[in-house]
């Protein structure tokens, strides 16, 4: 299978951080097919898919926590960078951040 190919060239990519955009490059498909397998490796415990929460700081826009689902997204979130930083904002109401979704690849199935 494509995927499974895929993944043998995932050590170039980092596991832990797999972009519709990286599964799309690398098979030349559309986004919605890219999107479509991962997805698929989902449901096929191949991928755990993760929602990102990103700083709304410019200058900052880092990756403030990762979740498994939108469930487990908390109202309030602290960028602890922009924090340091002295930043004027740096407590967020997490339904006005941007939210990211990427797949990691489901090292607990590798193991079985
Ligand atoms: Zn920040």
């Amino acid at each position: 299978m494509l995927l499974q190919k895929y993944l043998q060239t995932i050590e170039k990519i980092n596991p832990n951080k797999i972009y519709v955009e990286n599964v799309r490059g690398f098979f030349k498909v559309p986004t919605f097919v890219a999107k479509l397998m991962c997805e698929m490796a989902v449901v096929d415990k191949v991928f755990i898919k993760k929602i990102a929460l990103i700083c709304s700081n410019e200058d900052c826009n880092r990756v403030i926590a990762s979740y498994n689902s939108a469930n487990e997204i908390p109202e309030i979130i602290t960028c602890s960078i922009c924090e340091l930083e002295d930043k004027e904002n740096y407590i967020y109401e997490t339904r006005n951040l941007d939210k990211i979704e990427f797949y990691q690849l489901n090292t607990l199935k590798n193991e079985q």
